[in-house]
């Protein structure tokens, strides 16, 4: 592939060897990208600002059979705000994990590029956890799992207008991906309760770009609601179980004094 330049978020940095880092980059150009950054870890390294986890970079690279290697990097936005907050950071680390696992190697997917961009943004001011619930449901749509919100998924027919008595009770089907009525509910399995404002927030999170929905208020019973079936639906759909999210869970339910994933 030999030298190209790209636009790159900055997912994963581990150490490797003595000096060096390797990195999971998510590029503007070529999706996602694993790279080496020779002897960044040395104080004098012109890289290093380069190449900090979560920032928005432009590199030089280097193609390679297995590895590509950064040979020059400038950031455009470190997101500094991101390691003085554990939730922010740990919310970063989580969304930076789904992209991760979800997307294959050099498949360009600049929605997701932008996505990605746009959650690390909406982290300086909104609220992470209805960041997460944006930025969960916007990756499924980008990649092809958008859940059926106008039909039920059970009976293949239009929902019942909200005004109607059947639009009171409403359920979530994870295997069937999306909503079924109440009349239908009867003859399916594993339903979940979905209530019609979660559903609304549900619409509007998706029709509403991240960073102008990342500002709303968002009733924090709802977006639990939204929590416990978006992470039903990328267990089932994307076989997704990350790390970050059970550190996240934890550090909430005040389980989290032992230092992993510090920034
Ligand atoms: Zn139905």
């Amino acid at each position: 592939m030999g030298i190209y330049k790209a636009e790159a978020i900055v997912l994963r940095s581990m150490v490797y060897r003595e000096a060096d880092r390797i990195l999971t980059l998510f590029t503007r150009e070529a999706g996602k990208v694993s790279a080496i950054a020779r002897g960044v870890r040395k104080t004098t390294s012109r890289l290093r600002g380069g190449v900090q986890l979560f920032s928005h970079t432009h590199l030089v690279l280097y193609g390679g059979r297995t590895l590509d290697t950064v040979s020059q990097g400038e950031a455009e936005d470190e997101f500094s705000y991101l390691e003085q907050d554990m939730e922010r950071f740990t919310t970063a680390s989580y969304c930076a994990e789904l992209v991760d696992r979800l997307t294959p190697e050099r498949e360009p997917q600049p929605k997701v590029f932008f996505l990605m961009l746009a959650v690390l943004r909406a982290l300086k001011a909104g609220d992470p956890d209805l960041a997460a619930r944006l930025f969960e449901i916007k990756l499924l749509d980008i990649l092809g799992y958008r859940p059926s919100l106008t039909e039920c998924v059970a009976g293949n027919h239009p929902l019942p207008s909200a005004a109607g008595e059947g639009a009171r009770r409403l359920w979530f089907s994870i295997e069937r991906g999306g909503v079924v009525c109440s009349a239908c509910a009867q003859s399916c399995e594993k339903l979940r309760p979905f209530s019609p404002a979660a559903l609304g927030a549900m619409k509007y999170f998706l029709r509403s770009p991240l960073e102008q929905a990342a500002q709303a208020r968002i009733d924090p019973k709802i977006l639990q609601e939204l929590a416990n079936i978006l992470q039903g639906f990328l267990v089932y759909h994307g076989e997704i179980r990350t790390r970050s999210r059970r550190f996240l869970d934890a550090f909430r339910d005040g389980n989290a004094g032992n230092g992993h994933n510090k920034p």
